[in-house]
């Protein structure tokens, strides 16, 4: 599965998000957005790289609107900087957006009435990899001078990967988190991060609302986190009485009840292991995680 989604419906999240998918390292099996892809392991420095993204299905980024996301990512940041601190991990995020001599926003509609839309469309997710390449794109009339590894030929910035290349060139780390916020004003619109698993496309998230749970949720994804809550998709029993279990051992996790008051929420360790923080998974996590008779990597 190569996305996870977050609904919100008055106030309920539903997740099309699928855990079971794992790939063979030497001698067990590692869970396939764990320490893969742009973004491994949450710590060092990091930079957040936000982009606005004015559409035709959503409201266009005034002034005011612009400032008060920043707000929120800030605090999203802070907090995830301070779970960080509580845990001995060093990490540092920086944040900076988009902007072109004074422009911000960057123009590119989506396909159909709406994200959630576009996604479950024939080809949606395809759909929704040129939007953001498109984007990306867009962004290269704000560098000045390509100097950056990847850009051996005299090519402009064509897709996700060049603009990563650019931003840790010009931020010196290697982890950049692509994040697209988008002005949007129905209450059901998702958020979503894509391609978190194994794959050869970058992974970036596109941020519906400017809750900073929401953000530090699609953020975490990014660096490997799960889902944690009951998908109204999931079929499985067991997997559903797994989440219970799962929720019900941590009741403040961030990946399970995202839509409350950033303060109120933690990282649990069970996400701390699929972001880095931790270096394994307990036996109890384990087996609500991934079952009992999966061995999982250790970092
Ligand atoms: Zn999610």
């Amino acid at each position: 599965m190569r996305f996870t989604s977050c609904f919100l419906i008055v106030g309920i999240i539903i997740s099309l998000s699928c855990n079971h998918n794992y790939y063979r390292t030497k001698n067990a099996y590692a869970i396939s957005t764990v320490n893969n892809n742009v973004c491994k392991k949450l710590y060092g420095d990091v930079l957040l790289y936000a982009i606005f993204v004015d559409t035709r299905q959503a409201k266009p980024w005034t002034g005011y609107d612009i400032s008060s996301t920043l707000d929120s990512i800030r605090k999203s940041i802070a907090w995830i900087e301070e779970k960080a601190k509580t845990n001995n991990v060093p990490l540092k995020i920086k944040l900076d957006f988009h902007v072109n001599k004074g422009k911000i926003p960057i123009e590119q509609h989506l396909y159909g009435e709406s994200l959630s839309g576009m996604l479950f469309s024939n080809d949606g997710i395809d759909m929704i990899d040129n939007w953001a390449n498109a984007i990306a794109r867009k962004t290269k009339d704000a560098f000045t001078e390509d100097t950056s590894a990847v850009a051996t030929t005299k090519n402009a910035i064509t897709n996700r990967e060049r603009l990563i290349a650019r931003l840790r060139d010009k931020y010196k780390t290697d982890n950049v988190v692509l994040m697209y916020f988008i002005n949007n004003y129905y209450t059901n619109e998702i958020s979503l991060a894509m391609f978190t698993s194994a794959g050869l496309k970058t992974e970036f998230a596109i941020v519906s609302f400017k809750y900073p749970a929401v953000i530090a949720h699609e953020f975490l994804h990014v660096f490997g986190a799960l889902d944690l809550y009951i998908s109204p998709f999931e079929r499985k029993r067991k997997s559903v009485k797994n989440r219970v279990a799962i929720m019900k051992a941590y009741p403040n996790e961030v990946m399970a009840y995202t839509y409350r008051q950033i303060e109120k929420l933690d990282i649990s360790p069970m996400t701390q292991y699929l972001i880095g923080w931790k270096d394994s998974l307990t036996e109890s996590d384990r087996k609500l995680l991934v079952g009992k008779k999966i061995k999982v990597y250790k970092y």
